[in-house]
This record gives structure tokens, sequence and C-alpha cells, in this order.
């Protein structure tokens, strides 16, 4: 069961900024599909 899951996020492909294309990190999912860089919106 577990071993099945880690294959399964081993087998995911890198995330990718959709904005400049940057690999993204695995972090909290609250940056979407953007990189630092991009996810950091001026207020
Ligand atoms: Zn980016």
């Amino acid at each position: 069961m577990i071993q099945n899951s880690v294959e399964f996020f081993k087998n995911l492909p890198a995330k990718q900024c959709t904005e400049c294309g940057e690999h993204i990190q695995e972090q909290h999912e609250c940056y979407g599909s953007k990189c630092e860089n991009c996810s950091q919106i001026s207020y």
C-alpha cells in the first residue's frame, strides 16, 4: 500500500512554473503551479 504511494510520487514529473518554466520544488500546495519568484505577487 505505502510502497505504491511512494512509487506514484516518484513517477510524477517535476512541476514546472507556468510563468517562467522553472522547476518547482515540492512545497506547499498554496504555491500552485508557479515558482517562488512568480508566486510572489506584489501587494
Ligand atoms: Zn516562475
